[in-house]
Parts: C-alpha cells; structure tokens; sequence
C-alpha cells in the first residue's frame, strides 16, 4: 500500500485534479489517497469563524455564500452533472445551521472540516462518473486524536485496517486530511497544514510502502523560496533533517508529519503535481553526509530570560522552571544557560502572563517577542570544518539574541529580530552551501 497525499494547490482547479487523478492512476498498486482542501478554502473559513467571533454575522453569511458559489462552479466544471452540485449544495447546507451566532470551539473546528470534505466528496463524484473505481472512506471514521490533541495511533490502526479490510475489492481509496475526531467525539483537526500530518500517521497505520507528498514544488528545497531566489531542490536527506525542518519553519511539512512515518521507517517522498517527472526529495534513514541541506525561519517567536541569583550552583532550578511550562502545556523551542540565567524561546503565546507571573518568584524575567528562529539543517554540522566561520560571518551585521547548537548534530539555530529575518535567510544562502 502507498499513501499518496495532494496539498490544496494540487486540486485547487479543474486542470489539476485532473492531473492528480492521472498521477494517482499511473502508480501501481493500492494506494490511499489523502487530499486537502482547494487551495484558499481552509482559509476563507477560518475568516467566517472570526467574522462570527466578532458577531458580524452579515460578512459571515457572505463570506459562506461566496465560497460555495465557487465550489458550486468547480463541481459543474469537474463533474459537469447537476447531481454532483446538488450534492456541494447539501453539504454546505449541512453546515450553515452553525453559522448563527458566535461560535463555540466544538463548532469553530467542524466548520474548518468543511474544505476536505466537500473536496473529496466532489471528486469521488467526478470518479465513478468516470469509471475510475474508488472507495471514498470518511477520515472521521477512523482518524482520532487523545486528550492531549495527540493522534491516538493505535485505534487510527485498528479502524483504518477494518475499513479497507471491509473494501479490499478496492485499489483506490480517497479520504481527508487534516480532519478527525477528538475524545469528546466531535469533529476535530490536526492543525493548520496538518493533511501532511495524516497521511504519516494513515502511511504508519498501514505500514505503507512509501508515502508521497504531492506538492506545488518539486521537493525540499535548500533555503525557503518565499523569500531567497535559485532555490535548488534537495535529492535526499534524513528524518532527523526533515523533522528539525519542518519542525522549524519549512512550510512544505507540517511541523510533526516526520515522525510517525520515521518510527515506522517508511520512505517519504516529495513530489512536483505540476511536474510529476522532477526528482523530488527522498527523506528516509539515509543523507548525504556531512552537508547542510537547508535553511529555515520560523517566526512569531517569543523569548524569555530568567535571571536568578539562587541560580548558582542550585540543583532543581532548571526543573523548577520548566515545570513551568509544563504546567501551561506550552512547548520550548531554544534553551541556552549561563551560570546565573536562562533562556527559553516559545511561540505559543496563549498563557504568556501566568508563564511570567510563576516565573517571577525565581529572579528577574524579561521577554523579547517578534522574534525569528533561523535553522541551518544539515548532517553532523559541528564536525564540518569552518562551518562556524560561514554562519557567523554570513550573519556579521545581525543583532543575534540566542544561539542553540549541541542538542542534535543536524541544527544549528539564532534567535533575530523578525525584521532580520529575510536578510539573514539570503545572506546564508550565500555561504553555508559552499
Ligand atoms: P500544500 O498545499 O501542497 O500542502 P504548502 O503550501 O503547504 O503546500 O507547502 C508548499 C510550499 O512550501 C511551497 O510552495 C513553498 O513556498 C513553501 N516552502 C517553504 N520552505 C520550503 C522549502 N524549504 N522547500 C520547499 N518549499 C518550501
Ligand atoms: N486545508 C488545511 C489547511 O489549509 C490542511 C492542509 O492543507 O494541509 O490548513
Ligand atoms: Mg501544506
């Protein structure tokens, strides 16, 4: 089995889901097919849940209308039935009644489901009015996440292999990704770009092959192509690459989609909709060794620094403090020490004032935000001779806050100003691949 994942821009038009479906159908054997939603969708609904937060239900409304109009239009111009968009049509119905007053969590989360649904639902109708045979299976029957919002793989296992079990004269299955459900059985999501994500953890359920992530670029490129020009694509790299990558600001990935499929050693490969024949990038136990293979920036971070005189010599203070965090279930980033301090980076903000106020009773606190953590990935970096000279000289005229190396070989991160941050992307592009 291979899980095959299509990002939004790969069925964001007509054109493209064609092309998807070509693909799909050009790779041998039974593969399950994980699709986001159309490019943008996922976005305009998270615009209706902040018009409703804000009890403009009028823009709500509009903004609803307006984004099923467009896929009323897909669906004629994929499906060219009138079945298929009396079926779009219902769903978004199914929908509307939340869209009344402000928004509970519960509801906000079953409007971002939308998307994904209303996407596979289209094509698997585009599907079997086209003779390609295909089993759509609904991801929320069978993807679950646990109490700490945490995929609960092992029930993910047991009712992803009945289900195909159950239609194993198949060879195509479709589903969603992004969405599942939560402990309280509602609909819930793995976070923004989180398709990535479930096609891993779906990829692990089935000890799959490999798991394909079919994207609008032809792999992993060195540098992040948003913001530095003659991006190249890289051939290979590890797990531990491609998750401190990700982890760090590569937006081709979500953040924890390495995992599952590393845990399982299953190949991850990322691959061109547009240009099926470009190499793409193969992640999986193998690297070329002792080479950087990209840069990444991730932004919106905040940095706090503990300063404490009972710091000295005191065992349990770094236990002390990060019981803290734990507390506030807020993950850190970049940790640097010195004998009287610390520094930590987060970018989950949401409990900032009670993570200060508890850390006031060690010592003096203070925060920097608009903060960007740069990451230069690569394999044994600290033993690559005069890599400290290229990333520092690179960055000569940078205000640099904090410096992380030493937890893994493979990254070397800087905490700098937000407003750096593009310079400093460019400005190691020019260096640390030479
Ligand atoms: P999808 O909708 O298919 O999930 P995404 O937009 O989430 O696609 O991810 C692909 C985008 O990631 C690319 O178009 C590119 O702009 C961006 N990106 C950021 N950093 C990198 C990188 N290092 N290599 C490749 N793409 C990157
Ligand atoms: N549609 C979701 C999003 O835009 C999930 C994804 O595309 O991976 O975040
Ligand atoms: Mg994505």
């Amino acid at each position: 089995m291979r899980v095959l994942k299509f990002g939004g821009t790969s069925v964001g038009s007509v054109e493209n889901i064609q092309s998807v479906l070509k693909i799909v159908q050009d790779i041998e054997g039974k593969k399950l097919v994980v699709l986001s939603a159309m490019s943008g969708t996922t976005n305009t609904l998270v615009e209706i849940a902040e018009y409703l937060n804000k009890y403009n239900l009028e823009a709500a409304l509009e903004t609803f209308t307006k984004l099923k109009e467009s896929y009323i239009t897909a669906a004629r111009n994929l499906c060219q039935t009138e079945e298929a968009v009396e079926i779009v049509k219902g769903i978004f119905g199914s929908f509307r009644p939340i869209l009344r007053e402000k928004l509970n969590v519960g509801n906000e989360k079953k409007l971002l489901s939308l998307g994904e649904i209303v996407t596979t639902t289209m094509i698997s109708i585009y599907c079997d009015n086209n003779n390609i045979k295909l089993k759509l299976l609904s991801a929320l029957d069978f993807m679950r996440i646990d109490v700490n919002d945490e995929p609960d793989q092992l029930a993910i296992n047991t009712h992803l292999n009945a289900l195909i079990e159950e239609h194993s004269e198949f060879d195509i299955y479709l589903t969603q990704g992004f969405i599942c459900k939560n402990v309280l059985g509602e609909v819930d999501n793995l976070k923004r770009g989180g398709s990535d994500y479930s096609a891993s953890i779906m990829g692990a359920a089935l000890n799959a092959t490999e798991i394909q992530i079919w994207t609008d670029i032809d792999g992993m490129h060195n540098n992040d192509p948003r913001f530095v020009d003659n991006t190249y694509p890289v051939a290979k790299m590890s797990y531990d690459e491609a998750a401190e990558l990700a982890y760090f600001g590569a937006k081709i990935l979500h953040p924890s989609s390495v995992l599952p499929a590393r845990l399982k050693g299953i190949p991850v490969f990322l691959k061109n909709t547009m240009k099926p024949e470009a190499v793409g990038t193969l992640i999986s136990a193998e690297t070329e060794p002792y080479k950087v293979k990209s840069v990444a920036a991730k932004s919106g971070i905040t940095a706090i620094n503990i300063k404490s005189g009972r710091m000295l010599m005191a065992y349990g203070f770094v236990r002390a403090v990060f019981e803290i965090f734990e507390r506030y279930k807020t993950p850190v980033d970049l940790i640097t020490t010195s004998e009287v301090a610390i520094s930590v980076t987060i970018d989950d903000t949401r409990n900032l004032d009670k993570i200060l106020s508890d850390l006031r009773a060690f010592g003096v606190v203070n925060i920097i935000e608009k903060q960007s953590i740069i990451s230069i990935v690569g394999d044994k970096i600290g033993e690559t001779k005069g890599m400290a000279i290229k990333v520092f000289g690179a960055l000569d005229d940078v205000k640099i806050n904090m410096i992380s190396f030493g937890g893994s070989q493979h990254n070397v991160s800087i905490l700098v100003q937000e407003t750096d941050k593009v310079k400093c992307l460019r400005a190691l592009n020019n260096t640390v691949f030479k």
